[in-house]
């Protein structure tokens, strides 16, 4: 059997990877889908769509690498996170569009609960802010909403999941409905410390336990694909979440090793190893992944930090101000100028995430001068993703106590040089771009390649690792210092502004 099938279902787009016994991308297929947007601030997905365009892409890539099921020796699946679908057991219907992890209709539900004082409680068990972000109170809402779903899922008819059991339902046709405890602990429902469904946090969301996963080990093979998908059985051996699973294929196996993914936005996760270490600081604690026992002594956590605008910020200089035509200008139009002219902008367009959760801030852009050009703007524009990032690592060294010795990067915007030598300025510490920068479906490919021995540990993992690009950082802690204090000034002037009209 020569390789591992990672299915890498993402918020715009079901990808398909092959990966070799090397850690080597072997063919790759994607297909997009749709996304709706019913009403201000809801985000929506088909997730009858999402299933077709994951299993068409999975036939795509063996298709055109002339492989057969029988050289798969496992399938890994890793998924956008939180969103949440409720679907017919009997019919393997969805009762209704499956809601994104972006959407915010359940934000006066967040309030309503946070005002009750629930939210440290929570935090306490689950490792969460009390946000609309998360699938418990997206899964109360279609339970409330969608006529009769109540009184069914009462009945246990009805069966709940994120991504990862939605397809894994429907690649085994209905024979496994399970999730593992990197996507149950994003759900508000999933007790961190006894990595079991909690059973007064199912009372608080009025969540009936009938509809729930069982959870299974990240890495562990606990069934087959139906035979009619890809022409033979398949184990499923791995299962995590897309944040979850890049850290793990950054091979960021020990705890103080951390990753950062430069994407739409940006998420940083560090691994705590098996302490669940609680934020004091507004970040996220979470399961990593979990392996083969399942246990506590298999559990790795992390401590997460997401800021909304990264590369999205670039998608505004380039559709929202027309000032570059394509995302990768931005590298030469910033180095145009030496510095940003004391020009700040603040990407808070949807507020701010970690560690402000400010929903009310917006984006600013401060300092202009008539000699402020368009190079500035874009420098400040990288600049800003470059000093969130620094935010949500100065708060991750305040949480866990340690010092991070380099952060190792992916995703679209990590091609920037530019905006990594910032990045490693603004933090004092070396960034390291490592060749595969697939690394989400990765590191599941890692987690099933592990069950099934096609990898022996660790180790060999870890010597797959290989850099492409070091930035090591320059200037002073001084300049760095001087640097976020102006930074922190710009931010406070963005906060609590949309609060007259939200
Ligand atoms: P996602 O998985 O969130 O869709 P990707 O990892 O594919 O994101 O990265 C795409 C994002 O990266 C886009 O927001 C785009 O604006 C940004 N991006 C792509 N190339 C560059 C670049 N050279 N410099 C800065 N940003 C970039």
């Amino acid at each position: 059997m020569k390789y591992i099938l990672s299915l890498d279902q993402g918020t715009t787009s079901s990808r398909a990877i092959l990966f070799d016994q090397a850690g080597q991308v072997k063919g790759m297929a994607q297909r997009e889908f749709r996304q709706s947007f019913p009403c201000p601030g809801w985000v929506e997905h088909d997730a009858r769509e999402i299933w077709t365009t994951q299993l068409a892409v999975a036939r795509d890539v063996l298709a055109q690498h002339g492989v057969r099921a029988a050289d798969l020796a496992a399938i890994g699946v890793t998924n956008q996170r939180e969103t949440t679908v409720l679907w017919d057991r009997a019919t393997g219907d969805p009762l209704a569009p499956a809601i994104v992890w972006q959407d915010r209709r359940t934000t006066d539900t967040c309030a309503r609960l946070q005002a009750q004082g629930a939210a440290r409680s929570i935090q306490r068990k689950t490792g969460l802010v009390l946000d609309a972000y998360f699938s418990g109170t997206k899964l109360q809402w279609l339970l409330d909403h969608v006529p009769g779903a109540r009184a069914r899922a009462q009945h246990g008819e009805l069966a709940f999941g994120t991504i990862d059991s939605w397809l894994i339902w429907n690649l085994t046709g209905g024979r496994h409905h399970v999730t593992d405890a990197s996507n149950a602990s994003r759900t508000l429902l999933f007790n961190l410390h006894t990595l079991q469904w909690d059973a007064s946090l199912l009372r608080q969301f009025d969540v009936p336990a009938s509809v729930l996963p069982r959870v299974v080990p990240s890495s562990g093979a606990f069934g087959e694909t139906d035979a009619q998908w890809l022409g033979a059985p398949v184990p499923i051996a791995g299962i995590a979440g897309d944040q979850q699973a890049a850290t793990f294929g950054q091979t960021c196996f020990s705890p103080g090793l951390a990753k950062n993914t430069y994407g739409t936005g940006c998420f940083m996760l560090m691994n705590t190893g098996v302490n669940a270490v609680a934020s004091r600081n507004r970040l996220l604690t979470t399961v990593a992944w979990q392996g083969p026992a399942g246990d506590r002594t298999q559990t790795a956590y992390a401590l997460e930090g997401s800021v909304f605008m990264a590369g999205a910020t670039i998608q505004w200089l380039r559709d929202g101000l027309g000032i570059i035509g394509s995302a990768a200008e931005v590298e030469s139009l910033a180095g145009q100028v030496a510095d940003t002219g004391d020009v700040a902008l603040v990407p808070a367009f949807a507020g701010l995430g970690a560690p402000y959760w400010d929903g009310h801030a917006r984006a600013a852009l401060l300092g202009m001068t008539r000699g402020t050009t368009r190079a500035h703007i874009a420098r400040a524009a990288l600049e800003a993703i470059a000093l969130q990032t620094a935010d949500v690592l100065a708060a991750m060294k305040r949480d866990s106590g340690i010092a991070l010795r380099e952060l190792r990067v992916d995703g679209g915007a990590s091609r920037n040089n530019l905006l990594m030598q910032m990045q490693a300025d603004v933090l004092g510490v070396p960034v390291v771009r490592p060749q595969v920068t697939e690394t989400t479906a990765l590191g599941v490919a890692y987690l099933a390649g592990l069950a099934v021995g096609f990898w022996s540990g660790p180790d060999e993992l870890a010597s797959h690792w290989v850099v492409d690009r070091r930035y090591d950082p320059a200037g002073g802690e001084s300049d760095r210092r001087a640097r976020h204090a102006r930074w922190q000034e710009a931010v406070a002037r963005s906060r609590n502004w949309a609060r007259e009209v939200s």
